[in-house]
């Protein structure tokens, strides 16, 4: 069974893109690329794209190409903030410890946890060092206005993460690191490669099996795609190994699925409407669909203790979604409580982001369940 492509990345509404300026350095490096060694794996042009796509900046929100849920409401961030909270006491407070964030966007989702934080656990803000897994230049600028009262260390990968305990939170991080895709022939999963000709790239497939793919998915028809990704499997790895060695905690949010599955879910978005995937590399901004169950499996390999995955909407009821909901919407006109409902709305609803999304929490062995996780087993 395919999975369905997703419909958006969350949300958008399908429309006809604009034609816009290409991205003529990333383009013309990879066509030298491509004429020099022939077809590049889908991983290595994706990887570039989105390297591309990113040092650009202002991607996110209204005037961008699409908006994330620390971006839709302050009420997102504010329960990540609590849950670090929660997480921090079950962890037994640790004087010193290292709050991480991966791909922080604009530095919303850590503000708004952050603002939280202070209000509710001083004691763990006085606590915390801030640590930011960043590439792009343009959003570190960002992130230093957006968190401008606060000392920022950051990070371009998550190896220069110091020792000590730690509490990591990632929103639609790992969904932005390359996969591989794979294509069912009759002899075989060959690996999808990305090659290049007067029409510009077109995908082509590898001609012989890829030695690294098992037999999973032998019955799975021709044509058939899968995915792989290393890169997210080396991120997960590292998280859950920093979260077993340092006593530590990790959340990870993201739209994907929970079993594993063939089917292909890579997708470009611009200006909020799908853009072609191969289309002006850099323009467009390029994920897929995080595979839980992978994710699972290699924290576990690394013996941590996995809470979840669960879907959003319930995970963010469970902190207080709804509670805050009434809070925020005290003393407000109809029109702004009608706006407060609506934003929260579209986190939690099970047709949309709230069902796409996944929760998934990495801990030492041993601890209770952490917030929003009880009494939700993993599947
Ligand atoms: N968390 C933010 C932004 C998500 S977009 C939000 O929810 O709004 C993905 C983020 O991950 C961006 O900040 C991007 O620059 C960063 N990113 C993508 N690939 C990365 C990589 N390989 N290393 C470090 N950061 C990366």
């Amino acid at each position: 069974m395919a999975f369905l492509k997703p419909r958006t990345r969350h949300g958008i509404v399908m429309t006809a893109s604009t034609p816009e300026p290409k991205t003529p350095k990333l383009e013309e490096r990879l066509v030298t690329q491509i004429s020099k060694q022939g077809p590049i794996s889908f991983a290595t042009y994706m990887e570039a794209v989105a390297d591309a796509y990113y040092a650009r900046g202002t991607v996110f929100g209204k005037a961008g190409d699409f908006i994330t849920a620390p971006e839709v409401s302050q009420v997102f961030g504010e329960l990540v903030g609590l849950w670090c909270v929660t997480t921090w006491q079950a962890l037994g407070q640790p004087r010193n410890f290292n709050l991480v964030e991966c791909g922080p966007g604009r530095g919303t989702l850590m503000a708004d946890a952050l603002r939280t934080v202070w209000d509710i656990a001083p004691a763990f803000a006085r606590s915390a060092s801030l640590h930011l897994v960043e590439r792009s230049d343009a959003l570190r600028n960002e992130q230093r206005k957006t968190l401008a009262p606060y000392d920022i260390n950051w990070h371009n990968g998550l190896s220069t993460l110091p020792d000590g305990p730690v509490i990591l939170i990632a929103n639609e991080f790992l969904d932005a690191l390359p996969i591989s895709q794979f294509i069912k022939t009759p002899s075989g999963w060959c690996e999808r490669l990305v090659a290049h000709d007067t029409d510009g790239f077109r995908f082509t497939t590898a001609p012989l099996p890829h030695p690294e793919i098992g037999n999973a998915f032998d019955d799975a028809p021709t044509d058939s795609i899968l995915e792989q990704s290393n890169a997210v499997q080396e991120a997960t790895s590292r998280i859950a190994a920093l979260c077993v060695d340092n006593l530590g905690a990790a959340l990870l949010i993201d739209y994907g699925h929970t079993f594993s599955d063939v089917g292909d879910t890579v997708q470009a978005v611009k200006n909020h409407a799908y853009h072609p995937v191969l289309k002006s590399p850099g323009d467009a901004d390029i994920t897929a669909h995080v595979d839980f169950a992978a994710v699972a499996q290699s924290a576990r390999a690394q013996g941590a203790s996995i809470h979840g995955p669960v879907e959003q909407g319930p995970w963010l009821i469970r902190l207080g979604a709804e509670v805050r909901e009434f809070q925020l919407s005290e003393g407000k006109t109809g029109t702004e409580i009608q706006a407060i409902h609506s934003s929260i709305h579209r986190l939690i609803d099970p047709q949309g982001m709230g069902g796409l999304f996944k929760v998934i929490a990495f801990g030492p062995n041993g601890i209770a369940p952490l917030s929003g996780f009880e009494a939700m087993p993993s599947p």
